[in-house]
């Protein structure tokens, strides 16, 4: 569908002419028009489809229909839930709104907020914010939102998982009852009917890519890999690649460090964004990578959401997430705008489970690349219970640092089993204090017969 047919007004189309915008995308097709109607939306749709522009358009129309000169009121609040987020809003409403009188804000925590509160005294229509610093400078007399019109709330599953429940009601609670209410998520956990029933009037529900779908032009390839030699595979993977760019993804901030650091030691350029970063330095890492200054970004998935670079080639699992739909949001980043994307997966022996789930979400095999210098040689789960952070994470490991050399099978390299006696090792030392069992199943290949499926999806992070 063209953009002209959606009942946008000049001034907008221009705007997403200049963006090179030519169609529209499904979630723009489905919510434009009902948003530009004044009824409450409900969109499922994940990061990449366009969502963005799907509320940000008609609420500038509808904005500009009562626009007054004088003094400007905060008219439509949209809450993100991360910084990153909430500064791509924040560019998004500002690119769309160019060509109209309107004003936007951006506010963030984590940053000084003298700027941010010169910025909201000059008058803005327009406040983008995350929930912390809404509050903050709410509480300070600085936001006032009993003029606002237009309510959107966006990723609200992700400020779900984040915490920022109370934060919503709070935010509610602020805004004036009679509103126009927009709310986007890439998925529906139950909590959030919660706040559809007390915000949304008879909402409007459209839903495009539905969270089990991975975008069709991705890639998905997965390698079996031990975890402590994850690192060397990856820098074989990215040497091969010398002119992509790659954004990373661990589980924790100490691994995106170890990653980083490790990448940086042996030549790629790299840097990790994660929460214990500054707000400048996550900013000033970002920038860089969209700029090809850095050719690798290494990223926790809350640090990465709402990262939007364009022409990202690759995406790398280096470490399978506990929740099989961040992968697909992590995969996500990259296919934007059409474009063809990759992704590839890192994944140890006691990951495979993790694998499992997220083939059972996508419903299709991820590709296994068998062609590699570090094959699978540890074969050992942890036992279950205290010490097992994760279902992926093993307390003990063997040692396989040695990599394959040229005609030596991967069972070959297996039969050396050099890793018994660190196995041993591990053993003693891990039994100090406290008795732990740490008897470890020696398995063969492994059995998908014997997989047993995730029963419950818990959410807990
Ligand atoms: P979003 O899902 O809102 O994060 O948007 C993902 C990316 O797609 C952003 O880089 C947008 O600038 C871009 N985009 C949004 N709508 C369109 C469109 N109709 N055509 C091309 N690119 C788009």
């Amino acid at each position: 569908m063209k953009f002209n047919e959606l009942g946008l007004n000049k001034d907008l189309l221009q705007a997403v002419k200049d963006l090179g915008y030519v169609e529209t995308s499904e979630i723009q097709s489905k919510a434009i028009p009902p948003i530009l109607n004044g009824k409450d939306v409900l969109g499922l749709a994940q990061t990449g489809t366009g969502k963005t522009a799907a509320f940000a358009l008609p609420t500038i129309q509808n904005l500009m229909k009562n626009h007054k000169k004088g003094k400007r009121k905060i008219r439509s609040l949209v809450l993100a839930p991360t910084r990153e987020l909430a500064i791509q809003v924040y560019d998004s409403f500002k690119a769309y709104s160019k060509y109209t009188p309107l004003k936007t804000a951006v506010i963030y925590g984590g940053v000084g907020q003298g700027a941010q509160v010169r910025s909201l005294q000059q008058g803005v229509d327009i406040l983008v914010a995350t929930p912390g610093r809404l509050f903050d400078l709410k509480h300070q007399g600085f936001v006032n939102l009993g003029s606002v019109e237009v309510f959107i709330l966006d990723e609200a599953d992700r400020m779900l998982d984040m915490g920022f429940i109370n934060d919503i009601k709070k935010t509610i609670h602020y805004l004036p009852d009679e509103k126009q209410s927009l709310l986007f998520s890439a998925t529906m956990p139950k909590e959030i009917n919660e706040i559809v029933e007390e915000i949304m009037d008879e909402p409007v529900h459209v839903a495009v890519t539905p969270v089990s779908s991975t975008v069709d032009k991705i890639s998905q390839d997965v390698y079996f890999v031990d975890k402590e030699n994850k690192i060397s595979l990856l820098i074989d993977v990215i040497k091969k690649e010398e002119y992509k760019s790659f954004l990373i993804f661990t589980r924790t901030k100490r691994n995106a460090d170890k990653v980083s650091k490790a990448l940086s030691k042996n030549g790629i350029k790299s840097q990790a964004i994660h929460g214990d970063k500054s707000q400048n330095a996550r900013q000033r890492a970002l920038n860089e990578f969209k700029a090809y200054k850095i050719q690798t970004l290494v990223a926790t998935d809350i640090a990465a959401r709402g990262i939007d670079v364009d022409e990202l080639d690759y995406v790398i699992n280096y470490e399978l997430p506990e929740e099989a739909e961040t992968y697909v949001h992590r995969i996500g980043r990259t296919g934007r705008k059409g474009q063809d994307g990759a992704s590839i997966s890192f994944c140890s022996y006691s990951e495979i489970p993790l694998l499992k789930d997220i083939e059972r979400l996508i419903k299709k095999k991820i590709n296994v690349i068998h062609d590699h210098n570090y094959p699978l040689e540890n074969k050992t789960v942890p036992k279950k219970g205290r010490g097992n952070k994760a279902r992926g994470q093993q307390s003990t490991q063997t040692t396989n640092k040695r990599k394959r050399q040229p005609n030596r099978s991967s069972e070959k390299g297996q039969g050396k089993k050099d890793g018994r006696t660190d196995r041993q090792g591990n053993r003693n030392k891990s039994s100090k204090g406290k008795r732990r069992n740490d008897k470890k199943k020696q398995l063969g290949p492994y059995d998908w017969s014997n997989h047993k499926p995730k029963k419950k999806n818990n959410r807990k992070r």
